[in-house]
């Protein structure tokens, strides 16, 4: 998320439903291409690996393509610093999770503008990794009552839509032209869920591999710690879904 006001929400209950909220559908199966797109290393981690874990071991591909290298995300270490050490760490989480394509588009963290620049390069690499579906960050206004989005994951979360509008009317139904059939963003108030029981532990060992980020963001608790806490709080069941099994939560976003 790379910086650190939206880290403090680890402790609201993201399994909480309002009233009369409709349950959300399982996620969709009929694909095998997927292209997540994010705006700072550790955003597949705070609450879609353990779904992405599950994608790779169904046999279907996934690839990461990221904003910015989250160099401004150190506190205390100088950008040119912080982000070759990030995207190292971002390319070892992957791993965990069977992704091998992570790239990075060279924006500049924190500073993420949705302009013409963003959303050509977000159209290219929807053109160049040719997704069934497109994944991307929660771009809305606030996690939670009270625990706001971050703006580079608004603006970032507007371009995608923007480019991914774009790119369709520009090639119409040809899917060879790269043309995706879906958009999805994670959600803390979900359309769609995937349930990953098996699949939690991939997920807490990719965010561990944050060490540094995460090291210099509570210095007082153990990353593994850290990171399994979150794991579990983002994948905690939701009362009359999936058994009572581990969910991650998307909402479908187009067509
Ligand atoms: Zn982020």
């Amino acid at each position: 998320m790379s910086d650190s006001s939206d880290q403090s929400n680890t402790d609201d209950q993201p399994g909480a439903r309002p009233e009369n909220a409709a349950l959300p559908e399982p996620f969709p199966t009929d694909w095998t291409r997927c292209l997540i797109l994010v705006a700072h290393p550790d955003d597949p981690e705070y609450g879609m690996s353990a779904a992405v874990a599950r994608w790779t071991a169904e046999g279907r591909s996934v690839v990461y393509v990221l904003a910015s290298s989250g160099e401004a995300g150190i506190e205390g270490m100088a950008p040119e610093v912080a982000g070759p050490i990030r995207e190292e760490e971002q390319r070892r989480s992957a791993a965990h999770v069977g992704v091998e394509v992570v790239e990075f588009l060279g924006f500049p963290d924190s500073r993420i503008v949705n302009n013409t620049e963003l959303r050509d390069a977000i159209a290219d690499s929807i053109r160049k990794h040719r997704p069934d579906i497109v994944v991307s960050l929660y771009s809305g206004p606030e996690f939670a009552p009270g625990f706001p989005n971050q703006s580079d994951h608004m603006e970032f979360g507007d371009a995608v839509g923007a480019a991914y509008d774009d790119l369709v009317a520009a090639v119409g139904v040809d899917a060879r032209e790269g043309r995706p059939q879906m958009w999805f963003e994670s959600d803390p108030q979900p359309s769609h869920y995937v349930e990953v029981t098996g699949f939690v532990e991939p997920a807490i060992d990719a965010l561990a591999e944050h060490k540094e980020y995460m090291s210099v963001l509570d210095p007082d608790t153990p990353v593994r710690e850290q990171a399994r806490k979150q794991v579990e709080n983002m994948v905690a069941p939701v009362e009359g879904l999936a058994g009572g099994n581990p969910v991650v939560g998307f909402t479908r976003k187009r067509p």
